[in-house]
């Protein structure tokens, strides 16, 4: 029989992926003797078999749970739905890679009416009744939410209508008899709304509420997590039962999240939140805002003293920033979860390297423990310093996740994601947001929320996303409804500026101006140690002398790519280029064609400037060029005009390139197939701006890179070759100097791949240009494949977009088979990537493994692929 239920004590932290995160911890926690209330895991395999079985529970899965509800009743000598000594559970999910706020949880599982009269009739104390009915409600409303999908709001309504009727504000002030109306309220709302009795047999309630964890693995916002994070759909979720503590016991009970350093700036201190008489969702939810964690040595100074204890012992043991949920019953400390700790990307190299300092990991484990993806919030901009210090903050908030937000306030998420689609910058301003905002919010450049902590769902997701975030921000008097908000004497309204610094959690009026970040402190002296250790090497597409130079920054080892095209739509030279286009013979191109030579030779000689020495791969032109002609009548009647010709000869020409399907169309190096002048003009420019920055500087060794792009066949190689060699040579001979160069080709159509050993022969090097192999390979365009991706997510037919994660299994295979018989026609032949795929870790990942020389991508993910270069190499060693 397979074994799908574990009880803590048979567990450990190596088992994460049958246990998941949270599952193994809690064993390994059990195993070091801390205390934990002891439960059970059902497995993730338990997951993907209920996937398999059409989304149910079999009979096997089932009746391994209940003899393991047996052993826990044992063990904590308590029974479900027993009268005398009731056993209440909570059950929760718990993935392999941690899901915060994803997934489902339900709390104070096993209530039911008999339960709750005779727990109240054991207790002579008259607080305890308060106690249990507001238990009560709690799990009847969660239960009713999560389990049965009955909309939360229908239950908080009820809330606010008693709180009105009895005149208070915070639930902490309705009685034993108003938490006793308000459950049967709820009770009643619910047969309203499912049409049958509230389920009070605790066994079922168990069944279900598993069910529903289950379930929770393909709910909306977790796909959409997993998409950001890599996570893969067939891991499935663990689902841990274990037995309630109550932090909602009385004044001497209460709950709280911790971590071991700062999540936002990584200082070792302990950092937490805490409330009295309340349970765990009540400080995530951010529905009170807690108090901060030191108020607890006062509170409870016997469970604080431990609590402190248990902290340094987790982070000896898992030697990383752990992230605990404790709750105190009766003044005894119980710990329900460990982490590692999410982090902002300030706090993860700061924890790193103060990790390595105190002799805790090595350089190496310090660089494998970064996310790659979280750097791109360093390299954000913050406000510019001299501006921020002429401004006044109306407000303050808790700086919950850093960086600098500057934009026109929207009040819901679907609003942040509409603004954004038209262009606008946005700020988001909630009253608290939970799961269900997650697009909106990465629609935004900062979030601003009224309630919640440093924990609140609204910080945990926005420093996961590297989004800014103030939380917390009381001082608002805010009207979601009517979309208007006071702070600081000031009426805000949709549309109105505001800045916001997820630092300090300062809030300004208007727009304050932002620069870019540098790298430098902990940043730097990681990506040296990542630097230290990766194979492959980094270069950037660049096609300016300005990306060039912040790629340089950030530490770009070349231009992998420059798109010569991008150069042409200036103003000053789309004229001319515009001329060539419309010419009728070689000659009249040819002239067009001499006009833009110079310009072209300028910005090739600022790119070798730019990259000091460093490789340049400059790629001859490639789009179809109907995307150069004017659309204007006045540029067309100008045009018209410098040509000599008449403005409806113009529109023939125009008309005469129009294609039905451009991207394969006339492109590429069927451009220069059939316009040897252009390709003529581009090497001319290439060499002669190489000539002339060598000739600067002796101690720099240039050799120039010359790309073809799209070639699907070797003839058609070798004939755009012979006309780069023979222009390349007869200038570099004209100039007296000696120089090398190399010519090279792109490997984006899958008949390149099919025939590299062909292509080799006449390429001295290759680049893989895996947008366009994506797109052939696929067969969809590259350009339109967002207006059905999102279908072939629901239907699990993608997990991810294909376009920004290389799909290693036939765009891949393609290029494994392009790398082997490459390298047999040409063992030197070097080979890199320039597609978007260079700058996604899982991608650089692969083509560390098929040994390319480099991966190049835009400047600002030049970081993320130098440290996921290393990471990848670091994985193979210790494989
Ligand atoms: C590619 O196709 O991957 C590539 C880098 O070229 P472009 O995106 O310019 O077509
Ligand atoms: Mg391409």
């Amino acid at each position: 029989m397979h074994k799908y239920v574990y009880l803590f004590s048979e567990g450990n932290a190596k088992m994460r992926e049958l246990l998941g995160g949270k599952g193994a911890n809690l064993a390994e926690m059990s195993n070091i003797g801390m205390p934990v209330p002891q439960g059970f895991t059902i497995t993730t395999e338990a997951c993907t078999q209920y996937y398999k079985d059409g989304k149910k529970i079999n009979d096997e899965i089932m009746s391994q749970i209940m003899e393991y509800v047996a052993k826990m009743e044992e063990i904590n000598g308590k029974r479900f739905g027993d009268l005398t000594n009731p056993l209440l559970v909570s059950v929760r999910s718990g993935a392999r890679a941690s899901m915060p706020g994803m997934m489902d949880t339900i709390l104070n599982l096993g209530l039911n009416d008999e339960v709750v009269k005779s727990m109240i009739e054991n207790n002579p104390d008259p607080k305890f009744e308060r106690f249990v009915y507001d238990s009560y409600r709690r799990f009847i409303q969660m239960f009713s939410d999560v389990v049965m999908e009955v909309g939360k709001k229908y239950f908080e309504q009820l809330i606010d209508k008693m709180k009105a009727e009895k005149g208070v504000k915070f639930d902490t002030e309705l009685t034993a008899a108003d938490l006793r109306e308000l459950a049967e309220q709820f009770k009643a709302e619910y047969k309203k709304q499912i049409g049958e009795d509230f389920p009070s047999d605790p066994k079922t309630q168990l069944y279900e509420a598993i069910r529903a964890v289950f379930r929770s693995w393909d709910n909306p916002r977790a796909n959409v997590y997993r998409r950001d994070n890599d996570i893969p759909y067939s891991w499935g979720t663990a689902v841990n039962v274990m037995p309630m503590v109550f932090g909602n016991l009385n004044e001497n009970s209460g709950t709280g999240v911790a971590f071991t350093r700062d999540p936002a700036t990584g200082e070792k201190k302990l950092m937490g939140e805490f409330l009295t008489n309340a349970q765990g969702e009540d400080v995530v939810a951010g529905v009170r805002t807690p108090m901060p964690i030191k108020h607890m040595e006062e509170l409870f100074p016997e469970a604080y003293a431990q609590f402190l204890d248990v902290c340094n012992k987790l982070e000896d043991h898992y030697r990383d920033m752990q992230d605990m949920e404790f709750t105190v019953e009766n003044g005894k400390l119980y710990m329900l979860q460990c982490r590692s700790g999410k982090r902002t990307a300030q706090a993860a190299l700061k924890i790193a390297c103060d990790l390595v300092d105190e002799g805790m990991i090595s350089e190496q484990q310090a660089v494998a423990m970064i996310d790659p993806r979280n750097l791109d919030t360093l390299l954000h901009p913050q406000f510019d310093a001299k501006e921020l210090k002429k401004a006044t903050p109306l407000g303050r908030g808790l700086g919950a996740s850093p960086g600098a937000a500057a934009g026109k306030i929207v009040f819901t998420a679907e609003d942040a994601e509409a603004w954004k689609a038209r262009g606008e910058k946005v700020v988001l301003v909630r009253l608290e947001t939970s799961p269900e905002d997650i697009t909106g919010m990465k629609a935004a450049q900062g979030i601003l929320t009224v309630r919640g902590g440093m924990t609140s769902h609204a910080a945990v997701v926005a420093r996961g996303m590297g989004t800014c975030c103030v939380s917390g921000c009381g001082d608002i008097n805010m009207d979601e409804e009517n979309k208007r908000f006071t702070l600081g004497g000031k009426e805000f309204h949709e549309g109105d500026a505001l800045s916001i610094d997820g630092s300090t959690g300062n809030i300004y009026d208007g727009l304050i101006p932002t620069v870019d970040a540098v790298i430098g402190g902990d940043f730097k002296r990681l990506m040296d140690w990542a630097d230290k250790y990766r194979v492959l090497r980094v270069r950037t597409n660049a096609d300016t002398p300005r990306d060039a130079k912040k790629a340089r920054e950030l530490g770009a080892e070349g231009i992998g790519l420059c798109r010569t095209e991008h150069m042409f739509f200036e103003a000053d030279r789309i004229a001319a280029f515009r001329e060539m286009i419309c010419s009728d013979t070689v000659e009249e191109r040819e002239a067009a064609l001499e006009k833009i030579l110079p310009y072209q030779q300028g910005d090739f000689e600022e790119l070798y400037e730019a990259l000091e020495g460093n490789p340049v791969t400059i790629r001859f032109l490639d789009p179809p060029l109907h995307e150069f002609v004017p659309t204007e009548d006045k540029d067309i009647e100008l045009l018209a005009a410098t040509q000599g010709k008449t403005p409806a000869e113009i529109r023939a020409i125009i008309d005469g390139l129009k294609e039905f399907n451009p991207m394969m169309g006339h492109r590429g190096c069927r451009l220069a197939v059939t316009y040897p002048e252009i390709a003529k003009m581009q090497t001319k420019a290439v060499i002669r701006a190489a000539i002339n920055v060598q000739k600067k500087h002796a101690d720099w060794r240039i050799v120039p890179e010359i790309m073809i792009p799209l070639v699907g066949d070797a003839k058609e190689l070798k004939f755009v070759k012979s006309i780069v060699v023979k222009t390349a040579d007869a200038e570099i001979a004209a100039a007296g100097i000696e120089m090398k160069y190399e010519v090279g080709t792109m490997i984006e159509i899958p008949r390149a791949c099919l025939t590299a050993d062909e292509i080799a022969k006449e390429a001295e090097f290759f680049c893989f240009g895996t947008n366009d192999l994506t797109q052939m390979t696929y067969g969809f365009s590259r350009d339109d494949a967002g207006k059905f991706l999102n279908a072939y997510y629901d239907a699990k037919i993608f997990e991810n977009d294909p376009f920004a994660k290389l799909d290693q299994v036939g765009v891949g295979k393609l290029m494994k088979m392009a790398c082997t018989m490459g390298k047999e026609a040409r063992p030197e032949l070097h080979i890199g990537i320039c597609g978007e795929h260079g700058g996604d870790p899982s991608s650089v990942e692969f083509c560390h493994k098929l040994g390319l020389t480099y991966v190049s991508c835009s400047p600002f993910r030049v970081p993320i692929a130098r440290l996921a270069a290393a990471q990848a190499a670091i994985r193979e060693q210790r494989q």
